[in-house]
C-alpha cells in the first residue's frame, strides 16, 4: 500500500467533462483564437445591485463569522416566507438547511438517505452531477429514459418497470439542466403516487424554478396530494445571478433535515455568512430583476429555437425553461470530415470546437447519445454567431 492509494470512492466517481470542453476553450482563447462559448452554465448577469450592497454591508459590519450550522434564522424564516408566498407551501425554519450552493443540499440529501445496496432512479438525460451523488452514497443509479418530443417527461412503463424491493428514491429536475424540459402537474403527480404506493422518496431539484417561460410553474411538494417524503432543494444561483456566492437551501421533513444538518455540520459547519446575508436581501427584496432577466432568457430562447430549427436534419423540442436548447443532431452522426468519422456526440462536439470555434456540451455525457446542449445564456449577438458558424462546419460534413 502506497501513501498516494486513493480511495474506492475517487476511482469510482467520473469527473466533470463539462469543465474539460471550458478547459479546451480557454486553452485556444490563451492562444488568441476567437472561441464562442454556448457551454455556460450560469446567468450572464451580473447579480443584482441590491444584493451586491447586501454583502458588503454585511463584510462591513463584521458579519463575517460562522452562522448557525442550519443557517442564520432570519434567512430560514425568509426562506419560508419565500415558499410561503411563492409556492404555496407551509414550511417552518427548522424543516429548513441553507448550504453552500444547491449542489451540496443534493450531495447532502443523497448521503443522508441511500446507503450501499440502494437503487436511486435519475432520468435520462440527466444533469451530469445526480449519477455521481448517488455512486457517492455507496447506491446505485438506475436510468430511466424520457420522451424528448413531450418536455422529456417520464416514461412510465420503464419507470414501474425498473421499480424492485432495492429501490429507494428518485431523483427529479423540472425545469431540467439539460434538456430545458418542463413536466407538467399530471407527470410530476403521477412520480408522487407511484412514489408513495412504492414507498419511495423523492429529491426533487428545482433551482431552474425562476425559469419558466410557458405556463405557470408548480413546485412538486404543492401537487403532493398522496403524502409521498418529497426533499425540495433549492437554489439562488440561477434565479438571482448568484452561483458565486454559494447558496443553495433544502427543504423537508424535520427528521431528514436534521439529519442532513448533521453531516453539513462535519463537512463545512455552515454556508458561507456574506452570501447568506446577501441571500436574505434577494429573497426579501424587489423580485422585478427576476423577471427581468427571465423576459430576456425568453427572448433568447425564442431567437436560439428558431436558428437551430432552420438546421437541416437538426430536430429541437421548445424547452419550457431553464437556460438550455438541446437539439438532436443525430443525424449529422456517420458522417465524415477529412476522411475521420464522427460517431457520437462527443466526436461532434469536438469537431464543432475545432471548425467553428464553438464550444458545446455533448449529450452524450448526460446519458443522450446524437444531442448537444446549447446554453443561451449568452447575448442574442453571440447566439446568433455562434449558430451561424456550427451551421457553416455543419455543412462541411460530407
Ligand atoms: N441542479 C442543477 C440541475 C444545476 O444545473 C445546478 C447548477 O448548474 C445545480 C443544481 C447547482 O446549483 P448551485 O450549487 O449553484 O446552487
Amino acid at each position: 500500500m502506497s501513501a498516494l492509494d486513493f480511495s474506492d470512492r475517487v476511482t469510482r466517481v467520473k469527473p466533470s467533462f463539462t469543465l474539460e470542453m471550458t478547459s479546451r476553450a480557454a486553452d485556444l482563447r490563451s492562444k488568441g483564437i476567437d472561441v464562442i462559448n454556448l457551454s455556460v452554465g450560469e446567468p450572464d448577469f451580473n447579480t443584482p445591485e441590491h444584493i451586491i450592497q447586501a454583502g458588503k454591508e454585511a463584510m462591513d459590519k463584521g458579519f463575517t463569522k460562522y452562522t448557525a450550522g442550519p443557517g442564520m434564522i432570519e434567512l430560514r424564516q425568509a426562506i419560508c416566507k419565500k415558499l410561503s408566498v411563492e409556492n404555496g407551501l407551509t414550511f417552518t425554519p427548522d424543516q429548513v438547511l441553507v448550504s453552500n450552493g444547491e449542489k451540496q443540499s443534493l450531495y447532502t440529501a443523497c448521503q443522508a438517505l441511500f446507503d450501499k445496496g440502494d437503487e436511486v432512479i435519475v432520468f435520462s438525460p440527466y444533469w451530469v452531477s445526480f449519477p455521481e451523488f448517488v455512486r457517492l452514497a455507496d447506491a446505485e443509479p438506475i436510468i430511466v429514459s424520457t420522451d424528448p418530443n413531450n418536455q422529456f417527461e417520464p416514461n412510465f412503463n420503464e419507470l414501474v418497470s425498473k421499480i424492485n424491493s432495492k429501490t429507494k428514491g428518485m431523483i427529479i429536475n423540472s425545469p431540467s439542466n439539460p434538456t430545458g424540459g418542463v413536466w407538467s402537474s399530471g407527470a410530476i403527480d403521477k412520480i408522487l403516487e407511484i412514489s408513495k404506493k412504492n414507498n419511495l422518496i423523492v429529491i426533487s431539484d428545482e433551482c431552474y424554478e425562476k425559469l419558466v417561460f410557458n405556463g405557470q410553474y408548480i413546485s412538486a411538494e404543492k401537487l403532493n396530494n398522496y403524502n409521498t417524503e418529497v426533499v425540495t432543494c433549492m437554489s439562488l444561483s440561477k434565479t438571482y445571478a448568484m452561483t458565486g456566492w454559494r447558496v443553495g437551501y433544502t427543504v423537508g421533513n424535520k427528521n431528514i433535515i436534521r439529519a442532513m444538518s448533521k453531516l453539513q455540520g462535519q463537512a463545512t459547519s455552515c454556508a458561507n455568512s456574506i452570501g447568506q446575508k446577501a441571500a436574505i436581501a434577494a429573497l426579501t427584496g424587489d423580485q422585478k430583476c427576476v423577471e427581468s432577466m427571465r423576459n430576456k432568457y425568453k427572448e433568447r430562447r425564442d431567437l436560439m429555437i428558431r436558428l437551430l430549427k432552420e438546421i437541416q436534419g437538426a430536430k429541437c423540442m421548445i424547452p419550457g425553461g431553464a437556460f438550455y436548447a438541446f437539439p438532436d443532431f443525430s443525424y449529422y452522426l456517420g458522417k465524415n470530415y477529412n476522411g475521420e468519422k464522427i460517431n457520437d456526440s462527443f466526436k461532434l462536439c469536438d469537431y464543432i470546437l475545432d471548425v467553428a470555434r464553438v464550444v458545446s456540451v455533448p449529450g452524450d455525457g448526460f446519458g443522450a447519445p446524437g444531442h448537444i446542449r446549447f446554453s443561451y445564456a449568452v447575448s442574442k449577438d453571440t447566439i446568433r454567431e455562434g449558430v451561424d458558424r456550427v451551421v457553416k462546419a455543419l455543412s462541411e460534413l460530407n
